[in-house]
Formats: C-alpha cells, sequence, structure tokens
C-alpha cells in the first residue's frame, strides 16, 4: 500500500497536502498535528501533494503494485 512519510522537522502545519488531495485519501491528524496518508490504497500517486508542500517535508513512497481504481469513484456505479 503506498504510504507517506512527513519529515517532522520541516513540516509547517499548512494542511496544503490534505487540502490539495482530490481523492482525500490524505487527511490531518488532529492529535499528532501532522498529515497522514488515511487511505493509500486509494491514492493515485499523482504527486500533487508532494509538489505543492511548501518546506519539501513530505515523501509519498508509491506502491505501484497495489495501485487500482479508486474506490471512492467507484462505489455506486451500475455494471452494465
Ligand atoms: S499523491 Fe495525489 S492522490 Fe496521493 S495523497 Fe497525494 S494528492 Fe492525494
Ligand atoms: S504541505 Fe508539507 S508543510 Fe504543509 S502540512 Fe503538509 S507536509 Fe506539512
Amino acid at each position: 500500500m503506498t504510504s507517506v512519510r512527513v519529515d517532522e522537522q520541516k513540516c509547517v502545519r499548512c494542511r496544503t497536502c490534505v487540502d490539495c488531495c482530490f481523492i482525500c485519501a490524505m487527511v490531518w491528524d488532529g492529535q499528532l498535528q501532522r498529515p497522514y496518508l488515511k487511505y493509500g490504497d486509494d491514492c493515485q500517486i499523482c504527486g500533487v501533494c508532494e509538489t505543492l508542500c511548501p518546506t519539501g517535508a513530505l515523501y509519498i513512497q508509491p506502491d505501484w503494485q497495489a495501485k487500482h481504481q479508486p474506490r471512492l469513484l467507484v462505489q455506486g456505479r451500475e455494471k452494465l
């Protein structure tokens, strides 16, 4: 499963990585005050969150083998 690594020293808690994730795979952990990839299976490995992180604190660790269509988008889809 795709995961994310956050450099705690570099992270400025701006939440840009959470806000920019178009499938809401990245969420904010209010207790730890850091982002985490809650839905790693749905991550499209687009790299937007990593690219937009203003301090370079975020590293996506892709699992290309497990990559598949996002469940969020196929839920409720009718079979033809
Ligand atoms: S790589 Fe793309 S899909 Fe995955 S968490 Fe970041 S913005 Fe979301
Ligand atoms: S975008 Fe970067 S600095 Fe901002 S919360 Fe995410 S990891 Fe931290």
